[in-house]
């Protein structure tokens, strides 16, 4: 086997962006959970991506894509692999009339302010989301009146084997926090999005309700599970199973919402694991209803 830091080093020499070795991942993700990444890759550009797939697969290294890292879970051993997070070098946004491009890298707050700027609000809607552009079309990020593929044009993606592709809107199999992106090996590059048509929201009172609903502040990944299509959400049926407060470790079950799990202090992603797996049983037990992860597990 290649000493690792020899691999560090062939990678870096391939890249203009940087490698970090054993990189802890708890640094980049909102539930402050993960072992050590074994490399740790941000790219400066699309030729950086390829080059970094195609050395994780000539040496037979897994790798992952993250954006903001606000709904994934890492295991407490790490990642014996690539992770590939693209930040602010992926972070252009351009307005054209009423035409919008913005990076897989830059954050839904940023895209908002910068359609406000040109007196555009059909985005805000996403207020307080804290994604980035790329994760949240992959998960279709959105609130229970609408989503991120309600204003979306066109992605630009690539592939695995480094081509970069356009999808239309319905080329993504958009769906409740589904997309086609969750299903193939695509990375996103870009969102095209078509402004200036649709309705405006009202981005304080949104922000408002999500403050008194949320536990905002709080080391969590957000809603764990997807909602069923049943009459109660996956929230209530946690509230109503007697589940909130509920722990595992330094892993608790919101008291201000049940569907988010928060890491009070040292939890570990068995924790979480462990509290999913109770969720899911007492779901099961008192509802019949089977609670289908929405939180990006990576095992
Ligand atoms: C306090 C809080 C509130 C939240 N509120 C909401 C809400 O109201 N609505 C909602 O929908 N979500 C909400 N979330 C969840 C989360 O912000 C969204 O799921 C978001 O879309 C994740 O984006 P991200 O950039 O953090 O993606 P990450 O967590 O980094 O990644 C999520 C998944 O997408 C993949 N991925 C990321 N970027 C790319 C890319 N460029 N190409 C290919 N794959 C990629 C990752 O591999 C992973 O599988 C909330 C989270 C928190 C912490």
């Amino acid at each position: 086997m290649i000493p690792s830091d020899l691999v560090h080093a062939r990678l870096q020499k391939q890249l203009r962006g940087q490698v970090k070795g054993s990189e802890p991942l708890a640094r980049h993700t909102s539930l402050r959970i993960g072992g050590r990444a074994d490399y740790f890759v941000t790219p400066r550009s699309v030729e950086d991506i390829c080059a970094t797939i195609s050395f994780a697969q000539e040496h037979a290294l897994s790798w992952r894509i993250i954006g903001n890292g606000t709904n994934i879970l890492f295991p407490d051993e790490g990642v014996r692999g690539i992770v590939i997070k693209l930040g602010p070098d992926f972070g252009r946004i351009e307005i054209r009339d009423t035409i919008m491009k913005a990076e897989a890298g830059a954050s839904l707050a940023r895209v908002i302010s910068a359609a406000r700027a040109q007196g555009l609000r059909e985005l805000d809607f996403l207020v307080g989301i804290p994604a980035s552009v790329g994760g949240a079309l992959v998960m279709n990020a959105g609130i229970p009146e609408s989503a991120i593929s309600e204003v979306v044009q066109r992605v630009r993606a690539l592939t695995f084997d480094g081509k970069l592709i356009t999808l239309e809107r319905d080329d993504c199999r958009f769906a409740y926090r589904m997309s086609r992106f969750q299903e193939e090996k695509l990375i996103v590059i870009e969102g095209e999005f078509r402004l200036g048509r649709g309705k405006s929201w009202d981005g304080a009172a949104l922000l408002q309700r999500r403050r008194e609903r949320q536990p905002l502040g709080m080391s969590s990944p957000g809603c764990v599970f997807r909602n069923p299509p049943s009459a109660l959400t996956a929230g209530q049926m946690i509230d109503q199973a007697g589940l909130k407060g509920y722990r595992v470790g330094g892993a608790v079950i919101s008291a201000k919402h049940a569907n988010f799990i928060i890491n009070e202090g040292g939890a570990t992603s068995r924790d979480v694991l462990q509290l999913i797996d109770i969720t899911r049983s007492y779901v099961l037990k008192y509802f019949g209803v089977e609670l289908k992860l929405e939180l990006a597990v990576v095992v």
